[in-house]
């Protein structure tokens, strides 16, 4: 159970175009705060997009996201969860990236989220373009290889781009592969479409063991379907959700760097994430929103109604986990 400490500023209190906000309207609690210890699950955000390698600007998501999660109510009318109730949960703020180094930026981002494992907290992640998964990953899968169901319409495993850049946001499940801190086989991507430079991206995930559902087969079989697959690859062990806001198709979701036509909708985008009911998620995020190419901010709406239904599963989950 929940602490009355981490609940939600109602918009029947203070309306919610009122207030400063944070992620959901939650307490902000820094990482040397004294009540960092009582937090079960912290939203936090990597304003950072140097891995970019066409258009930028997810650099602006976590400002654009807080602003749009105003929006967000405390229960899910569709599965009856209340994730604040069944969880502490709180705005743990941002982690400070270096624009101009990659290297220092991901090494700030480890150390981050080494402090928020070490307190046990789970983090909810908004980006940030997905170069980020990779040094957040370092930091939780620092014990144990963890399993990943990852929505997107790139795998995000090329070896390199440029002639031999290793870490952009077309790479970092490579880079995690390597590094082990993935288990390929407990691995599964879901929504993959577009054209493509070649099969370099398949051809490794094949050799590893890495499911890939592209689009034709999402759409031939239903989310349900394949989700239940998905929930089978990733199994009981500990598991990290990776969503990539370009999964959705760019009709509901025109707002990222690189989009690709013939995508889930808006209904399907929240359904899948659903449907991760029963894994033990230890962490997730939401990447690749870029304000600048949504200025009506309903990339972001849907960007955050994604990171409540993500919430809904990880407290869940996080609840299970402190019965058992
Ligand atoms: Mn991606
Ligand atoms: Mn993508």
């Amino acid at each position: 159970m929940s602490d009355d400490f981490f609940q939600p500023v109602s918009g029947m209190d203070l309306p919610r175009f009122a207030g400063i906000p944070t992620f959901m309207r939650l307490p902000h609690i820094g990482l040397s705060d004294v009540r960092i210890r009582d937090v079960d699950i912290g939203l936090i955000g990597i304003p950072w997009d140097s891995g970019t390698t066409n258009r930028p600007g997810p650099r602006h998501g976590p400002r654009q996201l807080r602003d749009l999660s105003t929006m967000i109510r405390a229960e899910n009318a569709a599965t009856g969860v209340r994730p604040y109730e069944a969880a502490n949960c709180a705005d743990l703020g941002d982690v400070g990236p270096n624009p101009a180094d990659i290297p220092d930026s991901m090494d700030r981002i480890t150390s981050f989220y080494d402090q928020v494992t070490e307190a046990d907290i789970r983090p909810l992640t908004a980006g940030g373009d997905h170069l980020l998964s990779l040094p957040v990953l370092r930091s939780l899968a620092r014990r144990r290889p963890l399993g990943m169901v990852h929505f997107d319409s790139h795998t995000d495993l090329f070896h390199s781009y440029f002639g031999g850049t290793k870490y952009t946001h077309g790479t970092p499940f490579r880079r995690a592969v390597e590094e082990g801190l993935l288990d390929p086989k407990r691995v599964v991507q879901i929504g993959i479409r577009g054209t493509a430079y070649d099969m370099e991206d398949r051809d490794f995930a094949k050799s590893v063991g890495i499911r890939v559902i592209p689009i034709e087969e999402y759409f031939s079989r239903g989310p349900e379907d394949v989700m239940a697959e998905a929930r089978e690859i990733a199994g009981d062990e500990p598991t990290y959700v990776s969503y990539d806001i370009d999964f959705v198709d760019p009709s509901f979701a025109p707002g990222t760097g690189t989009p690709e036509v013939g995508g889930p909708n808006s209904f399907e985008a929240l359904l899948v994430a659903r449907l991760l009911d029963g894994l033990d998620i230890v962490g997730a995020d939401l990447v690749e929103v870029s304000p600048p190419f949504d200025p009506s901010g309903g990339t972001a709406f849907l960007g955050v109604s994604i990171m409540f239904e993500l919430l809904c599963v990880m407290a869940k989950s996080r609840e299970a986990a402190i019965r058992d």
